[in-house]
C-alpha cells in the first residue's frame, strides 16, 4: 500500500514534470537543441541573479533568452556598480591632483614673487630694462 502509493507519486511527478516540460518547450518555441540549451541555461544564470538586478532589466527581463546576451548585460551593470562604488576612491585621488594642482600655483606664485622682484621695485613700480631705474619700462624709455 505505502509502497504503491509512493510509486504512483513519484510516476505522478515525473509525469508532470515531462508534462510540464513539453508545454515549457512549445511555449518558449525552442526547435532546435541550442535554442533549447541556450533558454535553459539563461535560466539556470537567472535564477542566480538577485532582484536588485532583476528590477534593473525588469523591462527585457523576460526577453532576455540568449545566455551570451545576458552575461553581457549583467557583466556590464556590474562593472557600473563597481564603478559606482569606487566613486570615494576616485574622489580621494581628484582630491591628490587638487594639491599637487596647488603645489603647482604656489610654485608659480613663488615664480611670480621672484620675477617680481626682479622686475619691479617695493613700491609695484616696473623696472626698465635699458636704464634699470624704477617708474617705467623700457618701452617707455627715453
Ligand atoms: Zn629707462
Amino acid at each position: 500500500m505505502h509502497n504503491k502509493n509512493l510509486g504512483s507519486t513519484w510516476k505522478n511527478f515525473a509525469y508532470e514534470l515531462r508534462s510540464f516540460f513539453n508545454e515549457w518547450v512549445n511555449g518558449v518555441k525552442a526547435d532546435s537543441f541550442e535554442k533549447l540549451s541556450d533558454l535553459i541555461i539563461t535560466d539556470q544564470i537567472k535564477r542566480k541573479v538577485s532582484q536588485e538586478i532583476k528590477d534593473h532589466f525588469i523591462d527585457k527581463w523576460s526577453k532576455m533568452n540568449s545566455p551570451d546576451d545576458l552575461v553581457e548585460k549583467l557583466d556590464d551593470y556590474n562593472t557600473l556598480r563597481s564603478t559606482l562604488r569606487s566613486k570615494r576612491p576616485r574622489k580621494e585621488w581628484h582630491y591628490d591632483k587638487q594639491d599637487s594642482l596647488k603645489d603647482d600655483s604656489a610654485f608659480t606664485t613663488n615664480g611670480n614673487k621672484k620675477l617680481y622682484g626682479i622686475t619691479h621695485n617695493e613700491r609695484g613700480q616696473p623696472k626698465c630694462f635699458n636704464c634699470s631705474k624704477f617708474g617705467h619700462i623700457s618701452k617707455d624709455c627715453l
